[in-house]
């Protein structure tokens, strides 16, 4: 029995916090996924765990059904001042800062080790929060998480200065060391939950930095479950702090807190604005993953029968809901029709439906917020005059279903074409020359540089594509690949910083030069 059918195999109903939706009582879950919903929920502050100060608690829903599945504590700034003071003692004093690299990097590996032990029940967690098929939250989400933690466990005995050769040697030897940047606040978003978490957390950890996580408020429950494997793999109290709790507050109080060396955020770059202007304060360290508006450009010579599954992959995958998602389709002429109707037609046959669904392939988006967002960007492309050539429909009337849409007659000068949409729709333009400085030109033509992918046979034109588009991650002949080692961010306005790879470290870590007269 594989992963899937064995977490299909147990019959438990879904908690109800709130049992107005019967259509709700088919999907099953896990005795331990049913038994994590059932209980109160609190912040993990040095290695307790605590009521918001407040008392305040919020709701949080399955984005398939509307239904509230949970409550959790409203951490606002009092909160994350307590998180902080305990990040700073255990950094400062606490064991974190005085354990071995190898020692940091078996307590990395044995919680890698308990994220694949309860993985059916993390990933039944993701889908009821975040709406994602189980498939994908089971092989994709957490499996890439276990190897996030893995690969950072790794780097933990691997993070090494330089000697550097200087123009007196007989006089002076010189030297570099890495050390952890001090207490770090991450922000994250809600597409990946456990993912995004395991992005920021891993080389955090690797480097010897202490952490206070804020999870978005949609989905905290992930973080919060990973609060308790952190307490079983004996990570020592306050090296992680999570804090669950609304942007402009509790997020907001981590942006701007004197006592926090640096922030990592992921998110719109509107909040990742305000996150640069908040850390001005103590001149915090800020890195920042923010939107994109991804270009895929199909030249005439594309392997069709890559292309079409491919681009359809790259826009309609976690409902679009990704970052690098290639969400700007410039397809030459000849190919034009052929690749509009094929990713038209798979996209018609995407199963759509809640994530607990069998062979549901996409789910719901977030939130009645972000639904209502998206249809609005539909709507808001027709009157500019595009087609909707497939989808553009809301789907039942009941959670947060989007039609996978294909815009068609868009215009580089429309919203839906600059504007980061973050749904599951593709504007799709076409070129006719062979011009490559005019294709990447409007390839280029956008306020975001995140990621992007060229479809051809010919690997002259792939290279010399590669090198003319400004974005951080360029696939050829695919769209979005995933993986611990591949550093990822922006050009432009989609970012500040490389995560995940080695170079990921470097967001963790300060560089201290040393200068020895000899
Ligand atoms: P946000 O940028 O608002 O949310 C991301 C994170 O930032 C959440 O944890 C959020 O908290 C937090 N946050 C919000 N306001 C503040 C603040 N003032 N100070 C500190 N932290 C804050 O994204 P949304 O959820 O509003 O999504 C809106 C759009 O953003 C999407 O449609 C998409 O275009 C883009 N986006 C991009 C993502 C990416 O991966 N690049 C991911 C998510 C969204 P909370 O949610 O708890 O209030």
């Amino acid at each position: 029995m594989d992963a899937l059918e064995r977490i299909r195999a147990r019959r438990f109903p879904i908690p109800m916090e709130n049992s107005m939706n019967t259509h709700a009582d088919q999907f099953r879950i896990g005795e331990k996924a049913a038994s994590f919903l059932r209980q109160e929920k609190k912040l993990l502050i040095d290695g307790k765990w605590v009521p918001a100060q407040s008392g305040k608690i919020f709701d949080t829903y399955d984005p398939g059904t509307g239904r509230i599945i949970a409550q959790v504590p409203e951490g606002d700034a009092a909160d994350i001042d307590d998180a902080v003071k305990a990040a700073r003692r255990a950094f400062e004093e606490g064991p974190w800062s005085r354990i071995t690299p190898s020692e940091r990097g078996r307590l990395i590996w044995k919680l890698a080790d308990l994220l694949e032990q309860n993985a059916d029940e993390l990933a039944e967690l993701e889908v009821l929060n975040n709406g994602k098929p189980l498939a994908n939250a089971r092989n994709s989400d957490v499996a890439l998480s276990v190897d996030m933690f893995r690969y950072m466990a790794g780097w933990a005995t691997k993070i090494t200065g330089e000697t550097i050769s200087i123009s007196a040697p007989d006089k002076y030897h010189a030297f570099t060391v890495r050390e952890p940047v001090g207490v770090v606040g991450q922000i994250i978003p809600w597409n990946a939950p456990l993912l995004m978490l395991a992005w920021k957390v891993a080389p955090a950890l690797a480097t010897g930095c202490t952490i206070v996580l804020k999870p978005a408020e949609q989905t905290p429950l992930t973080a919060l479950r990973f609060g308790e494997l952190v307490q079983e793999a004996g990570i020592p109290a306050g090296v992680i702090n999570i804090v669950t709790g609304f942007g402009p507050t509790a997020g907001a109080a981590i942006a701007s807190h004197p006592q926090i060396d640096k922030v990592a955020f992921t998110g719109s770059s509107e909040v990742g604005r305000i996150i640069v202007k908040a850390a001005a304060g103590n001149l915090k360290k800020v890195s920042l993953e923010l939107g994109g508006k991804s270009p895929v450009i199909v030249f005439p010579d594309a392997d069709m029968s890559v292309a079409i599954p491919g681009v359809t992959q790259g826009i309609f995958a976690n409902s679009g809901q990704v970052c690098t998602a290639g969400s700007r389709l410039f397809a030459h002429k000849k190919v034009f029709d052929q690749i509009v109707d094929g990713i038209g037609q798979r996209a018609g046959n995407i199963r759509v439906g809640h994530g607990l669904s069998e062979g549901v392939q996409m789910g719901p988006v977030i939130s009645p917020v972000q639904c209502d967002r998206v249809m609005g960007y539909i709507e808001q492309g027709r009157s500019a005059g595009a087609t909707v050539a497939f989808g553009g429909t809301r789907i039942g009337n009941e959670g947060n279903f989007i039609a996978p849409t294909v815009l068609t007659d868009t215009r580089p000068d429309m919203a839906v074409v600059q504007e980061e949409i973050f749904g599951p729709v593709l504007c799709a333009m076409s070129f006719d020359d062979d011009d490559l400085e005019q294709i990447a030109r409007q390839a280029n033509d956008s306020i975001f540089g995140l990621a992007g992918s060229v479809w051809t046979r010919d690997l002259s034109v792939a290279h010399k594509m590669v090198r003319r588009i400004r974005a951080g991650r360029i696939g050829v002949n695919v769209h979005g690949s995933v993986d611990a080692a591949i550093p990822t961010g922006g050009f432009k306005q989609s970012g500040w910083g490389r995560e995940r790879g080695q170079e990921g470290l470097n967001l963790y870590t300060e560089t201290k030069s040393v200068i020895m007269s000899l």
